[in-house]
């Protein structure tokens, strides 16, 4: 399998550091507020990433946190803790906040059929071990005090910029947001390990520390908690891009200090949703969440089929005329499902499958062992679908295989497929059939005509790789 690795800047065989089981981790939610859509686009595709080597055959341990320590509103140290802040907005405690907000981020993933990692770690469960942690870089001496808080020294790390390939002066502009710096660090990459002294009054998440009350900085829990689950050494560790510059490379510099040893063989890190405004975000009011698709009549799978038919390195930009057509798309194709599966034997499980099933799945497995070609992976399965040399029990044999990776439900009949029932729907389809037809017969007249009338309509076609779409225009 061919996997982009951001260390080396450039696609690699994956060669996990043991053969038997692949270690990954992943950056989970701050549970202060709904994961947005752009967060969860970042989750889909690491769903996608781990399916895929489970369905290459190797084992995997994924490990997740959940960030329910308040936070800073930088990545940097700075700003307004943003626990608080969703605990003063809501009437809570900040501990009902952190629950509230990982409920429902687990309701989102399991709508989208993201599978839940092997291990979810709560970053408030493992306070005496950054503690131990940080001790040990203090005997290292990569750590200094300053106003009552405990840095991380960088320029004792080794390689601080390997990650991001940045120097110093480009990573300061990335870690410095539009709030005041603090001026006790040596460095401005010098970043917390241990807060004594907070900005804010009422800070609500306290322990005792040989430092004095306090909490932790929020680096420290993904070392932590992948080195007490995964041991010393890992083969992929997962986020989005925005860690790169600031959360990564320090999580790189105090785990690589502690250990004394490479930390993780390869980074994995999916681009960004964006919306008109460009970057997605939380902090900044209203947002996109995966409730506000679903009030708006979405299925939360359309959103799904709508990021899987990006590429996770490239940026995706969000509307909801797009989502629209990939809800179309997604219907159309579990409605060709639902057909081939209703002319297929009942019972499919000694079918005798033919050679070209194996030609099939090779095909799709190329695709996710392309450094995750989701897109094509889809077209292989489209194609596959309207494939002349497969029986009906076949294609829905190929269909189970594939979506065990692509997680569509692309075999479940749900009663909701308001789109597949829809008179209006059939009746479109229809007249795409006979457009297709008339191009195949070269009558390019006719196909305009169609094309035309379904504009009259309010329907608008649109021809893709993967067949035609149509969407409703106002
Ligand atoms: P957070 O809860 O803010 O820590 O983010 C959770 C995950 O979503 C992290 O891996 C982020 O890098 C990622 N992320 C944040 N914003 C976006 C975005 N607009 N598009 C895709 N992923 C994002
Ligand atoms: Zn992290």
């Amino acid at each position: 399998m061919k996997l982009y690795n951001t260390l080396s800047r450039s696609i690699e065989d994956f060669k996990p550091i043991d053969e038997n089981l692949v270690k990954i981790y992943t950056c989970g939610p701050t549970v202060y507020n709904y994961a947005h859509i752009g967060n969860l686009r970042t989750y889909i595709h690491e769903d996608v990433l781990e399916k895929t080597l489970r369905y290459i055959g190797y084992n995997v341990k994924r490990v997740m946190n959940i960030t329910d320590v308040g936070h800073l509103e930088s990545d940097a140290d700075e700003g307004e803790d943003k626990m608080l802040k969703g605990a003063k907005r809501e009437n809570k405690t900040v501990w009902e906040i952190a629950q509230h907000y990982t409920d429902a981020f687990f309701s989102d993933i399991e709508k989208l059929n993201v599978k839940k990692a092997d291990v979810v770690a709560k970053a408030t469960d493992y306070i005496n071990d950054y503690i131990k942690f940080i001790q040990v870089l203090e005997e290292k001496g990569y750590t200094y005090i300053a106003n009552g808080n405990v840095y991380f020294d960088v320029t004792k790390a080794k390689d601080y910029t390997k990650l991001s390939g940045m120097d110093l002066d480009q990573l300061r502009i990335a870690s410095r947001d539009d709030v005041s710096v603090d001026v006790h660090k040596k460095s401005p990459q010098d970043f917390v390990l241990w807060f004594t002294k907070s900005k804010f009054e009422n800070q609500a998440m306290k322990w005792d520390s040989p430092w004095g009350v306090g909490y932790p900085g929020w680096h420290i829990e993904c070392s932590v908690i992948s080195l007490k689950n995964l041991g010393e050494q890992m083969d992929i560790h997962c986020g989005g891009v925005d860690h790169i510059p600031v959360h990564h490379t320090n999580e790189i510099a105090q785990t690589e200090s502690y250990t004394g040893k490479p930390w993780v063989k390869y980074w994995w890190h999916g681009e960004f949703l964006i919306d008109n405004d460009g970057k997605m975000s939380k902090s900044s009011g209203e947002f996109l969440t995966l409730s506000l698709l679903e009030k708006k009549g979405f299925n939360p799978l359309s959103y799904r089929y709508f990021v899987l038919n990006s590429h996770y390195r490239k940026q995706l930009a969000f509307s909801f005329d797009s989502l629209a057509s990939a809800e179309n798309a997604y219907f159309k194709f579990k409605n060709r499902v639902k057909n081939i599966k209703d002319n297929a034997d009942e019972d499919t499980a000694n079918v005798k499958l033919s050679l070209a099933v194996e030609e099939y799945k090779e095909e799709f497995k190329c695709c996710l062992e392309d450094d995750l070609n989701t897109a094509n992976a889809i077209t292989i399965l489209f194609e596959m679908l309207k494939a002349e040399n497969l029986n009906n029990n076949e294609k829905i044999k190929l269909v189970e295989d594939f979506d065990s990776v692509l997680s569509l439900d692309l075999l479940k009949e749900d009663t909701e497929e308001k789109n597949v029932h829809d008179e209006m729907a059939e009746y479109i389809e229809e007249m795409i059939q006979k457009r297709q037809e008339a191009k195949k017969n070269k009558n390019y007249q006719l196909a305009d005509a169609i094309r035309d009338e379904l504009l009259e309509k309010g329907i608008m076609l649109e021809d893709t790789r993967q067949g035609v779409n149509w969407k409703k225009i106002n």
